[in-house]
């Protein structure tokens, strides 16, 4: 599905990503891990397509299409959602007419017919069980006052309902109540199938108590510098970082 091959991205002219190798295959989840500023985000920001990062070397394909071609829209109609992509804020747009133009243009893309606003109300209904999300959010502008943990539910619940077939969630533990963090990774689970599939970007090894990932990768200076099972992520909360970086420095 997504094969990113020697990617190299910078900002303002730093390199930040040196070299990422990553496959990903429909049906998985990979959990990206890494000390703080290694580039997880940027990694992240980059399949998104976000337009401050200058990519100077390497290739990603994505359902057989060249993504690096792609505006973020296209990215994002093709199937890739990034939590966190959408806008933190925006007073007096409500999240409802927010998303419905949002999922009709996916249909649209995709060649689907737009959902009426009584079809529309049913999948939402829906989809906030699968997080347990107060249906009176929905009344409020998108994400404005909401806590912590309600952003996090309702980044899912957008997830839910665009039905992407990439999902890239950065850092969707940080600042999770451990009920939120049940509520997210229940809808992350439940969103998982054989034709889809998930990156986690996350700084803590408890999320992948709930998200139980395939693969987990260690992103460090830009690269991944080891990849394994979820064991490699109970050996890193166990002990730390230092110890990869010592292999790669003597690898070096
Ligand atoms: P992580 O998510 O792994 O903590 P980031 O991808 O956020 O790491 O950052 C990687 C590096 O890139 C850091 O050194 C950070 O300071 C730098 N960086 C990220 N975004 C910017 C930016 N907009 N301008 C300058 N440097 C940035
Ligand atoms: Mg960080
Ligand atoms: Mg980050």
């Amino acid at each position: 599905m997504l094969s990113i091959k020697n990617l190299h991205a910078s900002i303002e002219g730093t390199p930040i990503l040196r070299g990422i190798n990553l496959e990903v295959k429909a049906g998985e989840v990979h959990a990206i891990m890494g000390p703080n500023g290694s580039g997880k985000s940027t990694l992240a920001s980059v399949l998104a397509g976000r337009e401050e990062y200058e990519i100077t070397a390497g290739e990603v394909s994505f359902k057989g299409k060249d993504l690096l071609d792609l505006s973020p829209e296209d990215r994002a109609r093709e199937g890739v959602f990034l939590a966190f992509q959408y806008p933190v804020e925006i007073p007096g747009v409500s999240s409802t007419n927010f998303l419905r133009t949002a999922v009709n243009q996916v249909r649209e893309y995709r060649g689907e017919d737009p959902l009426d606003a009584v079809k529309f109300l049913t999948l939402m209904k829906e989809k906030m069980k699968l997080v347990e999300m107060d249906q009176k959010l929905l009344s409020r502008a998108l994400n404005e006052g909401f806590s912590g943990g309600e952003k996090k539910r309702n980044e899912i619940f957008q997830m839910a309902m665009l039905a992407p077939t990439l999902s890239i969630l950065d850092e969707t533990d940080s600042g999770l109540d451990i009920d939120a963090l049940r509520i997210v990774s229940n809808g992350v689970n439940q969103l998982k199938s054989k034709d889809n599939a998930t990156i986690v970007v996350t700084h803590y090894q408890r999320l992948l108590d709930y998200i139980i990932p395939d693969f987990v990768h260690v992103l460090y200076n830009g690269q991944i510098v080891k990849s394994g099972t979820k064991e490699l992520a109970l050996e890193l909360e166990e002990k730390g970082y230092d110890w990869i970086k010592d292999e790669v420095n003597s690898n070096a």
